[in-house]
């Protein structure tokens, strides 16, 4: 197993990132936020535990999280190779991935932090639309779909987030900042941190990562 883990506060561009990187690699996408929103959204007692972290822009528990992915990998095939985005979000979590992947054997290629500055994050998260159906990203004004509200990909409809309103958007910056950032220091110093400048558009940030994974390979 392999993985490569996207960093950034909310609103850098992760999840967009992750899907042009999907697209053109092996990599599975695996949001911890889209997990936690589905698990909600289905009524399972896991969205059940989550849900008002959520709602506040709070961090759901480590145990709850390292749970769910725990889940996940030992569901998925042992060659699988995992874009992971919006996780590990503590130093905890980061410790106890780096347990499991020395048990099985797996390796982390790269840590990629995706840098962009608060306003950007926040202009980005203020306009961004999922689709209800297939989870895809668009932004009413940066990646706007081909008919208003809804998904050029499957034609599900477009909604905005609960949590990606003004106030909540704020605390969770705060808590990127407070809880999250130690994190670049974490992976900097093991030697896989690679920065990003995550400013401009997705697909320039998608092809710097592709040129990284495709170089490592020797492809
Ligand atoms: P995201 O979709 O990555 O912006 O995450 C949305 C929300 O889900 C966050 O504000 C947290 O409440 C929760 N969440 C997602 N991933 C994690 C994680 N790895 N650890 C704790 N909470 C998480």
């Amino acid at each position: 197993m392999e993985a490569v883990i996207l960093l950034g506060a909310p609103g850098a561009g992760k999840g967009t990132a992750a899907e042009g990187i999907i697209q053109h690699t092996d990599y599975v996408h695996l949001a911890t936020g889209n997990l936690l929103r589905e698990a909600i959204a289905a009524g399972t007692e896991l969205g059940r535990k989550a849900k008002a972290f959520m709602s506040e822009g709070e961090l759901v528990p480590d145990d709850v999280v390292m749970g769910m992915v725990t889940e996940r990998f030992a569901g998925g095939p042992s060659d699988a190779h995992y874009l992971c985005d919006g996780f590990p979000r503590t130093v905890e979590q980061a410790r106890l991935l780096d347990g499991i992947f020395n048990k099985i054997n797996a390796r982390l290629r790269f840590v990629f932090v995706l840098e962009a500055p608060p306003e950007v994050s926040v202009m980005r998260i203020s306009g961004r639309r999922i689709c209800k159906d297939c989870g895809a990203v668009y932004h009413v004004t940066n990646i706007p779909p081909r008919v208003e509200g809804v998904c050029d990909s499957c034609g599900g409809e477009l909604y905005q987030r609960v949590d990606d309103n003004e106030e909540t958007v704020r605390n969770r910056l705060e808590v990127y900042r407070r809880q999250t950032a130690s994190l670049v220091d974490y992976y900097d110093k093991k030697g896989l941190l690679t920065r990003i400048d995550a400013s401009g558009h997705h697909e320039g940030v998608e092809k710097e990562i592709l040129g990284y994974l495709s170089a490592e390979q020797g492809t």
